[in-house]
């Protein structure tokens, strides 16, 4: 009898200074700038974190997405992003800090129209945030060498211009108190990324358009929106 043995190798991310970070598992968290929030429609005062995920084979370091395929409302949500060296369950926030391998500036790619319109139906939205290089990341930088604090700046420009800039102290939760509440309902592990919400001024990206995406400390994120994914 053959032996059937399927075999494949997570997808890896560079690190600042030399080494990979094969990714597990990526989470991701709306509304946790209480401006976008309101730009959403939502009041921030009441809301609780929303979690989702994506695939892991979303992140992408290529420096050139695709147009993703049934949309015509492509957003731009610039994150800071957290890649977990440690994981566990109900870990308390104090005690994440030693859990974070490193940070890296990233980009929730989102289809906005198919996320509307699910919403409105009151059917799931993942597959709205959840496909092909909808989350572009930059080099990952140590946590030795980096650590959040409330005046960091966060930004995202298209082609040049300003379009989202906020400081990292506007987040309803910050990294530590988030990953406290995300661990609550699953357990984190070695390898899992999570994006931490996005600031207010969310909108529409083009094919050919320049986007690059700042957090001050971190390397910068660049890439352009290449001609359309095609679904052969
Ligand atoms: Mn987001």
């Amino acid at each position: 009898m053959s032996s059937r043995v399927v075999e494949w190798q997570p997808p890896e991310v560079a690190v600042s200074g030399g080494g990979r970070f094969p990714v597990r598992h990526v989470w991701c968290v709306g509304r946790n700038y209480a401006e976008h929030a309101r730009e959403m429609g939502e009041d921030p005062e009441r809301s609780e974190p929303v979690f989702f995920a994506k695939p892991a084979r979303s992140v992408d370091q290529s420096g050139r997405i695709a147009f993703p395929v049934e949309t015509a409302d492509l957003h731009h949500e610039v994150e800071l992003v957290v890649f977990l060296g440690d994981g566990g369950r109900n870990i308390a926030a104090a005690d994440w800090p030693r859990r974070i391998f490193g940070y890296a500036v990233g980009v929730d790619l989102t289809r906005r129209d198919v996320q509307a319109r699910l919403k409105k139906s009151g059917q799931p939205w993942e597959i709205s945030k959840g496909f092909d290089q909808s989350a572009p990341v930059g080099l990952v930088v140590p946590a030795e060498q980096w650590s959040p604090s409330p005046e960091i700046l966060i930004d995202l420009q298209v082609n040049g211009v300003i379009r989202q800039q906020a400081s990292l102290g506007e987040m309803i939760w910050p990294v530590n108190g988030l990953l406290e509440r995300l661990s609550r309902q699953i357990t984190l592990h070695a390898g899992d990324v999570v994006f931490t919400g996005t600031p207010a001024g969310v909108g529409p990206l083009q094919v050919d358009d320049r986007v690059k995406a700042r957090v001050q400390g971190l390397s910068p994120l660049e890439f352009t929106i290449g001609a359309a994914a095609t679904t052969a």
